[in-house]
């Protein structure tokens, strides 16, 4: 009798234990499905995020990234402004997609000769921006110097046109100005380079 009691009492114990463990696996289960859906949904806003703040064509930064980025810097910079030189002809001569793939290129060429801290973004139609952070006059010179050099080796686009792109690039050296008058100094400086009389394919010497 007591035995059967016993064997009962046993048994019910192990159901419960068994309920128990069936209520842990389940637990662990959706608690892994939550978090694997909110790594997912992480993911995808991070994805969001980048696709907002990023020019659609190149890849590189957009336009108003740049200049809400600039505005929240406040070690020293090197701020270059550099556009593509008579562009429009590409465009004209060899059609809108070869302009296309050339300011793509141009966009590669200028993040691969880059450090990986420094940033660029495309400031609208064939101009960029770069920002190079802690460079001095000298180290700010030889990277426009490797920058215009590396976008000048011959290239040629997905249609076989052999294009010899070149571009001016303007410069301001951060010292105490806000963002807006950066940009506004390094624009001027390439539209004086521009201006010069062989303007295209010049950096400026400051
Ligand atoms: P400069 O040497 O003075 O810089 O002259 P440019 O011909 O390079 O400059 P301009 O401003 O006269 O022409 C730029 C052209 O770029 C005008 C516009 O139609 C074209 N453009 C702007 N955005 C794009 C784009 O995303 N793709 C293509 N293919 N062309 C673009
Ligand atoms: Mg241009």
């Amino acid at each position: 009798m007591k035995r059967g009691g016993l064997d009962l009492r046993s048994g019910f114990i192990l159901l419960v234990m068994l309920f128990i463990l069936v209520v842990i696996i389940l637990i662990i289960r959706k608690f892994l499905d939550l978090n694997r859906r909110l790594l997912k949904a992480e993911a995808r806003a991070e994805q969001m995020y980048q696709r907002a703040i990023r020019d659609g064509m190149t890849g590189v930064y957009d336009h108003q990234y740049m200049i809400d980025y600039l505005a929240t810097v406040d070690s020293s910079y090197s701020l270059l402004m550099l556009d593509i030189d008579d562009f429009k002809e590409i465009n004209d001569d060899y059609g809108h997609q070869v302009g296309d793939e050339a300011i793509k290129y141009v966009a590669r060429k200028v993040a691969s000769n880059i450090r990986k801290s420094d940033l660029i973004g495309r400031y609208g139609g064939d101009e960029f921006i770069i920002i190079l952070f802690d460079c001095n006059q000298e180290e700010t010179k030889l990277v426009k110097q490797k920058i215009k050099e590396a976008i000048a080796e011959p290239y040629e686009t997905s249609c076989g046109e052999k294009l010899n792109i070149t571009v001016s690039i303007g410069t301001y050296i951060n010292k105490t100005e806000v963002a807006k008058e950066a940009l506004s100094k390094a624009d001027q400086d390439l539209y004086r380079i521009k201006r010069s009389k062989n303007g295209n394919n010049k950096v400026s010497i400051r």
